[in-house]
């Protein structure tokens, strides 16, 4: 998978295919597709969610750049495959899931596997995570139809995100910077298929 579907198609950074070949993505995806798990291709993980492709985990995680020392927010946790892999180039990852049923069994094979660094929040990911901002790094991993304010807000000066934005089959991966004077810039990288980043359940 590395060398066929990361390396092969332009992916460089050492540390990032560190992290894509000490992952067992197997254990990441149902059962039943376990035997697929490596294929380059993202899986149907229930809830209407997908884990998404290893090209397109990869790619992200290499624009997003983290550093040992940073700490990062990612939303969307899904089933905790980002999670873990940015959790070993990170110093610590938060993430946060909309789907409790996900929530749960991400944050707990997320634990048994020893990733110990990943705090995962049940809760809407256009808030944000207000108490442990400002983060150096934000990765959204469904599609809003444009960056959400509030996670622009969270993130630190000299800071990165990366996320697909657009409606419907129109995305676009995004990646913005903030400068350390505070300027947003924003450069677009391909087109991307994501499930939408859907707005809280009404109560
Ligand atoms: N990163 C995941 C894949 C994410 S799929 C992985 O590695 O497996 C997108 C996820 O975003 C889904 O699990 C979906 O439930 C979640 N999601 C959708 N809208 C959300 C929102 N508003 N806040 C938080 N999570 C959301």
């Amino acid at each position: 998978m590395v060398r066929e579907d990361l390396e092969a198609r332009g992916i460089r950074d050492r540390r990032v295919l560190e992290a894509m070949r000490a992952t067992p993505r197997h254990l990441f995806v149902p059962v039943l597709v376990s035997p697929g798990a490596y294929d380059d291709r993202p899986w149907p993980i229930g809830h209407g969610a997908t884990i998404s492709q290893p090209y397109v985990v990869a790619l992200m995680t290499e624009l997003l750049r983290p550093e040992p020392k940073q700490r990062v927010l990612e939303i969307g946790t899904g089933s905790g495959y980002q999670a873990a892999i940015l959790s070993q180039l990170a110093a610590h990852v938060y993430t946060i899931e909309l789907e409790p049923e996900l929530a749960r069994s991400a944050a707990e094979r997320l634990m048994r596997l020893g990733y110990n660094n990943v705090e995962v929040r049940q809760g809407d990911g256009y808030k944000g995570w207000p108490e442990a901002a400002p983060f150096d790094g934000i990765m959204i991993t469904a599609a809003p139809p444009e960056v959400p304010q509030t996670l622009l807000d969270q993130l630190a000066k000299g800071g990165r995100l990366v996320a697909p934005v657009g409606v419907g089959l129109d995305q676009e991966l995004v990646l913005v910077e903030k400068s350390l004077q505070g300027k947003i810039t924003r450069a677009g990288k391909g087109p991307v298929l994501f499930v939408p980043l859907r707005p809280e359940k009404q109560k």
